[in-house]
């Protein structure tokens, strides 16, 4: 796949995933909005309020049809309290009910029904009080047995639609903590790939800072290299005291090798050369081609002896280079200048012209030599 395919494909896959994602949230958002009643509803309570109210109200009932029975022995204060509590259970399911998000069109008739219940209590308070006094209990049973079968209907019906609700607001959870996991997931995919993305495009940047450092024909550091690595290796010098030397290296005849065999093979003897001068210098040293045939060689904490002997070492070594065509006997050479560090010197500069113009006398010494400047 090409690159620029990939780009597209990227940005089309950033796409997708960020519509995804949208839609995503856009749906949760639908769905809360639509199911709102039973976000943050604490059913559980409501329900046990209504328990509590049946219970009490099937206890009336027994209350009540003891009353038929021939033990029976009458006890107005007994009633008295069982009616308060039927209030207090009447109130309390009402209360709980206008005050819920249950919607009222699904709980208005049982409601109602309670209410009617709550306003007979006077009269079959009236026809207890009634029963007390001559003993006589049809009337306040009827009553009181029609209220109860009145109570018992409604809170059946609103535990039925309570439970129900309950229900539902379950698999509005399950389908919320599903969709809120997808959307997660969707996130965290998102993040992953924009971090990777940028991965590769710091790798990239840093791929591309060190191929404008590196010379693509022989592979050596290029002169933009040099002159950085200078800087910094020339102020350390001065700040040890420690000597710093520069080689310069030019190939001898060059253009005439080129002329004579052709642009292939000089380009193949540069490469040699390249390899030799790394074989033959330390790896703090600093190895640069500075453009056409021109190299040079960087030696920190080298004194002039030192560096005049890697400089001839280099100088036996491009001489035996084989420039790979038949009947060629004439050897391959090099002319170099160098220079090394002085303490007075304020600038790479300096130590450069010293090495250059020690480079242009063993050119005009006659070349194939090694000259100090
Ligand atoms: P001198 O001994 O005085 O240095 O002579 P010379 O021929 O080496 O120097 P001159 O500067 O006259 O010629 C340098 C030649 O190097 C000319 C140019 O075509 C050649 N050259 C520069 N860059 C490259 C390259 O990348 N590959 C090849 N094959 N030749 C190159
Ligand atoms: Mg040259
Ligand atoms: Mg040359």
């Amino acid at each position: 796949m090409k690159p620029r395919q990939h780009v597209v494909l990227g940005w089309q896959l950033a796409l997708c995933f960020t519509l995804l994602v949208g839609l995503c949230a856009l749906a949760i958002g639908l769905y809360v909005a639509n199911a709102r009643q039973h976000v943050g509803a604490n059913y559980t309570a409501l329900v046990a309020d209504v328990v509590r109210a049946q219970q009490h109200s099937s206890l009336l009932r027994s209350e009540l049809l003891a009353v038929s029975a021939p033990t029976w022995n009458p006890d107005a204060e007994r009633f008295e309290n069982m009616l308060w509590r039927t209030r207090q259970h009447l109130q309390g399911v009402t209360h709980g009910l206008t005050h819920s998000q249950l919607d009222p069109q699904y709980y208005r008739t049982p409601l109602a029904r309670l209410q009617e219940a709550y306003d007979s209590l006077p009269e079959l308070e009236a026809r207890i009080d009634e029963a007390m006094v001559n003993r006589s209990h049809e009337a306040m049973l009827e009553l009181g047995l029609a209220l109860e079968n009145d109570l018992a209907w409604a809170y059946s019906e609103l535990n039925e639609y309570i439970h129900q609700a309950a229900a539902e607001q379950r698999i509005l959870m399950e389908r919320l903590t599903l969709a809120i996991g997808i959307l997660v997931l969707l996130v965290l995919l998102v993040v992953g790939g924009l971090m990777l993305a940028l991965l590769r495009l710091n790798r990239q940047r840093s791929r591309l800072a060190e191929l404008s450092r590196v010379d693509t024909l022989t592979g050596l550091h290029n002169r933009r290299h040099l002159l950085e690595e200078a800087d910094k290796l020339y102020r350390i010098s001065l700040r040890d005291t420690r000597p710093l030397s520069l080689v310069l290296i030019d190939l001898d005849h060059f253009k005439r090798i080129n002329d004579s065999y052709g642009h292939p093979v000089g380009d193949r003897l540069l490469q040699a050369l390249s390899q030799a001068l790394r074989e033959e210098t330390r790896e703090v040293d600093v190895v640069a081609r500075l453009g056409g045939e021109e190299f040079c060689i960087l030696m920190p904490d080298t004194p002039a002896p030192g560096a005049m002997e890697a400089a001839e070492r280099v100088r036996a070594r491009v001489q035996t280079l084989p420039l790979e065509q038949p009947r060629v006997t004439e050897p391959v050479t090099v002319s170099l200048g160098l220079a090394t560090g002085a303490a007075h010197e304020a600038a790479f500069d300096r130590l450069y012209s010293r090495a250059d113009r020690a480079l242009y006398a063993a050119k005009a010494k006659g070349r194939n030599r090694t000259e100090i400047g």
